[in-house]
C-alpha cells in the first residue's frame, strides 16, 4: 500500500485500494457461537465480506450460518477467480439463492436439523462501488465523512412494528420480540434477497454486522468507534463494547476501508 494513497480524500481513480478485516466473538451469555463471518480480498480493487448469524437449537443454527458462509464464499471466489462474472448483482442473488436451497434441503433430510436458518449480509467491493445483498437482521453501515447510514432495511418484526409506528426507533433494541426475523436463509425453499448498490468514494468505510453488536451498542458509538480506528482496531474495540454493555448474543463485525 504505497504511503498517502489510501484516506479521506486521497483515493487516485483507478488506484482503488482496499482492506478488509472481520473479528466475532461468543459474547457473555451463549453457550455457543453461532455467527460466522468471511473475508476474502481478490486484489487492490476486488474483495468482499459477508457475515451469517444462524438460529435454531442445538448446533443447527451454527450449522446453517456455516453452510450459507461457505456456499456464498465459494460461489463468488469461483466466478471471480474463473472470470465468469458479468453481473455482481445477479451472483451475489445466485449465491444466496444457493445458499438457501441448500440449508434448506439438509433441514429437511435430517430432523435434528429442522426449522434451521441463518441471516446474511454481504458486502462485494469491485473497483468503486459495493454490491450489498441482505437477508435477515444483520445490518451493513456505510460510513462516509463521520456520518454512520445503514444501508440495510432489517427483515424483522420490530422493524415492521416501528414502521407501523407501534414501537419507537430506541425500543427495537430493548423489545421481547427483537430478534424476529420475517426473512431467513434456509427456512422455506425460496427466500428473496434484498439487493443494493453503493457507489464508494475515499475513505469511506462498511460495517457488516449481527444483531449482537447492533442491540449492544448505539450508532453514535459505532459511529466513532469505526472513524477513529483501523479496521482491524474498530472490529475488536466493537466487540469489547458490546460485551461490556451485556454481551447478551453473539457479536460479529467485518469492516471493508
Ligand atoms: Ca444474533
Amino acid at each position: 500500500r504505497p504511503a498517502g494513497s489510501f484516506g479521506a480524500g486521497s483515493l487516485n481513480k483507478g488506484g482503488v485500494l482496499l482492506r478488509f478485516y472481520g473479528l466475532t466473538d461468543i459474547g457473555r451469555r451463549r453457550e455457543m457461537n453461532q455467527d460466522t463471518f468471511c473475508v476474502h480480498r481478490f486484489d487492490d480493487k476486488q474483495g468482499f465480506g459477508l457475515v451469517c448469524d444462524g438460529m435454531g437449537g442445538q448446533s443447527a443454527g451454527n450449522v446453517a450460518s456455516d453452510m450459507a458462509r461457505t456456499i456464498i464464499a465459494d460461489k463468488i471466489r469461483k466466478a471471480v477467480e474463473t472470470g465468469g462474472m458479468d453481473d455482481p448483482r445477479s451472483l451475489l442473488e445466485a449465491a444466496l439463492r444457493e445458499a438457501n436451497y441448500s440449508v434448506y434441503k439438509r433441514s429437511m433430510v435430517e430432523p435434528e436439523y429442522r426449522g434451521m436458518g441463518t441471516t446474511a449480509v454481504v458486502a462485494f467491493v469491485r473497483g468503486e462501488t459495493a454490491y450489498c445483498a441482505h437477508v435477515g437482521d444483520s445490518r451493513i453501515y456505510l460510513l462516509r465523512e463521520g456520518r454512520l447510514l445503514q444501508v440495510t432495511r432489517d427483515h424483522s418484526l420490530v422493524q415492521e412494528l416501528m414502521e407501523k409506528g407501534e414501537i419507537k426507533p430506541e425500543e427495537i433494541r430493548t423489545h421481547p420480540n427483537r430478534n424476529m426475523i420475517t426473512r431467513a436463509v434456509g427456512v422455506g425453499l425460496t427466500s428473496e434477497t434484498d439487493l443494493m448498490q453503493i457507489p464508494l468514494c475515499a475513505g469511506d468505510k462498511l460495517l457488516l454486522c449481527s444483531d449482537g453488536l447492533t442491540n449492544m451498542v448505539g450508532n453514535e458509538q459505532i459511529a466513532a468507534l469505526l472513524g477513529q480506528n483501523t479496521g482491524e482496531d474498530a472490529c475488536r474495540l466493537l466487540i469489547e463494547e458490546a460485551n461490556k454493555a451485556g454481551g447478551m448474543d453473539n457479536i460479529t463485525a467485518v469492516v471493508i476501508e
